[in-house]
């Protein structure tokens, strides 16, 4: 059967209504895409929305007080991120990770998180669930956030110098408050902590230091990771990206590092730690060295659409199968199968195959989603 194509309430992005397979199979925990990558890890955005306006993700040109944000009525509800959750789980899903927009905007997200939390897969082991925040309104949330069962969070933080990071997230936000949002995880345990910076040469690498200077001996996993093409509105370009290799170059310098093992196949980041013991750091090569033969990633919009690459254009209308069609989850199950098996996307592979000068793939006229509105 071909798939349709339908025109969105929100016209900025194409999306298909998926095929249910005539044929439904039973998911096993055991789904392949083309290339024989398994589907392990779920990122759910829960809202649009954002108040920082970082220049590589919500330049604030674009994502001006003039900008339409999805109706409340296009989000999923928390009850249909559960359904949708539970789908996934069983075809072996087992890491679910809530980011945005900014999550910690979304009203009531704690009751989602118990939701999620009482999920179980196929072996009956609860989910790893995480979430991705820039901090700000952290140290109001992290006890409440403990208490619906999250385990762990990921903050964004792109320089200790207050200039620096006000300057990076364009909205004047101190640096002070988001430190009070980590001290507040670390004090109810959400563990283990793990902080990301963004490395935009020429704005904010010579955070580099300071900030490995700061989280040594904290129990805090500092990554750093490589400003990526992703969107449509940043102003990517490629002399703006701080290789990995160069990062790790300078922290050597000052501190001696030596490389460790993944912890599991698909991880993102290459680990290091240092040598003199003050613990773990990270880099996530997104440009400079493809990690595509292993990624096990799918991603939830904030109005329920699937997409199955950061860099894709287009989604997988799964909110009509849940609404418009009433499906069951047999046959929402059944689709979700059927978009996975048919998975080719690699989109940083075949972008490290092209000349150094042509970074960029093109991607036929179709406009690349914005990381905002599905999430890191
Ligand atoms: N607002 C939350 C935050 O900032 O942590 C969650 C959403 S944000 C889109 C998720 C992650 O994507 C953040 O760590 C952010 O730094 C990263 N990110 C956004 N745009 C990026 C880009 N162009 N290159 C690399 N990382 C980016
Ligand atoms: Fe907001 Fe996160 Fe994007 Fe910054 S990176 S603009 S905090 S969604
Ligand atoms: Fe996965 Fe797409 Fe990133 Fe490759 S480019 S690692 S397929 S999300």
């Amino acid at each position: 059967m071909i798939e349709k194509m339908i025109p969105l309430a929100d016209i900025r992005y194409v999306a298909r209504v998926p095929h249910i397979p005539a044929q439904l199979q039973a998911p096993t925990g055991l789904l392949r895409d083309t290339l024989g990558r398994p589907l392990r890890d779920l990122r759910i955005s829960v809202t649009d929305r954002c108040n920082f306006r970082c220049s590589y993700c919500m330049p604030s040109e674009v994502f001006s007080k003039d900008y339409s944000f999805l109706p409340q009525s296009s989000l999923l509800s928390f009850e249909e991120i559960t359904r949708l959750a539970r789908i996934f789980v069983a075809h072996g899903v087992e890491k679910i990770r809530l980011t945005g927009g900014e999550p910690l905007l979304r009203k009531h997200l704690e009751v989602l998180i118990e939701m999620l939390a009482s999920l179980r897969t196929p072996h009956g082991k609860p989910l790893d669930i995480t979430l991705t925040t820039n901090g700000s309104l952290l140290a109001k949330k992290a006890q409440a956030l403990k208490d619906a069962g999250l385990q762990r969070v990921t903050v964004s933080l792109d320089g200790l110098d207050d200039a620096v990071f006000r300057r990076m997230n364009d909205v004047d936000f101190p640096v002070a408050d988001v430190l009070k949002g980590i001290a507040a995880a670390h004090k109810v345990g959400l563990a283990p902590l793990k902080v990301n910076m963004v490395v935009k040469r020429g704005t904010n690498d010579a955070e580099i230091i300071p900030m490995a200077r700061h989280f040594r001996n904290s129990g805090v996993v500092l990554r750093f990771i490589e400003y990526m093409d992703v969107g449509a509105t940043n102003g990517w370009r490629m002399n703006e990206v701080l290789p990995s290799a160069q990062v790790i170059e300078r922290l050597q310098a000052e501190f001696p590092l030596e490389a460790m093992g993944a912890n599991y196949p698909g991880e993102t980041a290459e680990r290091w730690r240092y040598l003199d013991g003050a613990g773990e750091i990270g880099v996530i090569s997104s440009v400079t060295q493809a990690f595509c033969g292993d990624c096990n990633r799918v991603r939830l919009s904030t109005e329920g659409k699937l997409f199955l690459c950061l860099f894709a254009s287009q989604g997988h209308d799964l909110r009509a199968l849940l609404r418009n069609n009433d499906s069951s989850d047999e046959q929402i199950s059944g689709a979700v199968a059927h978009i996975w098996q048919g998975r080719s996307d690699r989109y940083s592979e075949l972008r490290a195959a092209l000349p150094p000068d042509s970074a960029d793939l093109p991607s036929n006229g179709a406009r690349r989603v914005e990381m905002s509105y599905i999430g890191g």
